[in-house]
């Protein structure tokens, strides 16, 4: 048998006739950019979310970086942020000009709460919580913290649309949730884009005009913008993604409870699902072991394609080499950069092929 990794047709087929239909709706529209399309998704997408406020954006890094920008991160501010998360979260800081602060993970592979106090300064302006591989980090202690602290607290929900702490969505506990919608995500585009979601009218005020060279009205540019906006294609192709994601979260949470209940091995760690373990929506299903480049080329062997997520910490990466961290600065992350390994999930994979990779992995 082999198994890639994802298939990303096999998602576009089960609701292939509604894609192309909005696809072709669009086409034939003649209006490509902010119309109808973006708008409706948007206002879709925060009745859904919970929220006030949603502003369709390029990308889910845009999305970090406007974020960001409209809190004021400026040169030297401080941003405390999960030393184990993609680069992304990181960049969206220091293409502000500001300065990562870094906090070990616990054994959700989330931020530490319990360390993020001490990594505040006088300088700290915000926390930048990640829910990483599709479940919430222990965000309501992050919420008390930036509380106390007078801190603004910014949630990285790529990876977890859907996902539920305490009956609420990601994205809904800070001043300004932000998403991504690159194809591979939970919630994915047909092509880059992202949004924001904010109950603060101020703040989806400034994020809506800085993602039109910010302006409110043609060519009356109030403030320094950029060019951000959600295309209307891809708009109406996430508004039909977004009507079935509560069935694609489903199949997701399927697939990952055959993986927590088939795979046995001693050699292996399960990811742990925190006490509201019901709100994970499993974006990676990711696990852990001391023998990983082994197991990795072992399951290659039999066709079984694997990722890891992430092989290189962002504090180690070359961009950053002038934050002047080394190997040990941050052991927890730098240990499971050489542990995790993310196994095939995806909408369309069969039980079959699930099944498949437990008996590969149950013979290793
Ligand atoms: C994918 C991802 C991003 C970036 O989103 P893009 O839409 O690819 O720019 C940011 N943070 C995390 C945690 C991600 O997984």
């Amino acid at each position: 048998m082999n198994i890639e990794f994802n298939i990303l047709k096999r998602q576009f087929k089960k609701h292939q006739l509604e894609y192309e239909e909005a696809t072709l709706r669009v086409l034939r529209s003649g209006w490509y950019i902010l119309g109808k399309e973006c708008e409706t998704f948007e206002k879709e997408f925060l009745k859904w979310s919970g929220s006030k406020y949603c502003i369709g954006l390029n990308s889910g890094l845009d999305a970090l970086i406007l974020a960001l920008k409209v809190i004021g991160i400026e040169k030297g501010d401080e941003v405390i942020v999960p030393a184990n998360t993609y680069i992304a979260t990181v960049l969206a800081i220091t293409n502000n000009g500001g300065i990562p602060v870094f906090v070990e993970p616990d054994e959700y592979y989330n931020i530490d709460v319990s360390k993020v106090e001490e990594a505040i300064t006088s300088k700290t302006k915000g926390i930048l919580a990640v829910h990483l591989y599709g479940q919430l980090c222990n965000i309501i202690e992050l919420q008390k913290i930036s509380i106390k602290h007078k801190l603004f607290l910014i949630e990285d929900c790529a990876q977890s649309h859907d996902a539920i702490r305490d009956g609420k969505k990601a994205g809904t506990f800070g001043n300004i949730g932000c998403f991504s919608f690159f194809p591979t995500k939970n919630l994915g585009a047909f092509g880059d884009a992202g949004a924001i979601i904010t109950d603060d009218e101020k703040i989806a005020d400034k994020i809506k005009m800085l993602r039109n060279y910010g302006s409110k009205v043609k060519y009356h540019n109030e403030i320094d913008g950029v060019n951000s906006r959600l295309d209307e294609m891809q708009a109406a192709l996430l508004k039909v993604k977004l009507k079935h994601l509560e069935e694609l979260t489903y199949e997701r949470r399927a697939i990952a409870n055959n993986y927590l209940n088939g795979i046995v091995n001693s050699k292996i760690k399960l990811p742990k699902i925190n006490s509201d373990g019901k709100g994970h929506v499993f974006h990676l299903f990711v696990i852990a072991t001391n023998e990983r480049d082994n197991l990795q080329q072992y399951l290659a062997d039999n066709g079984v394609r694997t990722q890891i997520h992430y092989p290189i910490p962002p504090h180690l990466a070359e961009c950053y080499k002038e934050l002047g961290y080394k190997k040990g600065s941050f052991p927890i992350t730098e240990k499971l950069a050489n542990e995790v390994l993310s196994l095939p999930l995806y909408n369309g994979m069969t039980m079959e092929e699930v099944e498949y990779v437990i008996s590969c992995i149950n013979k290793y």
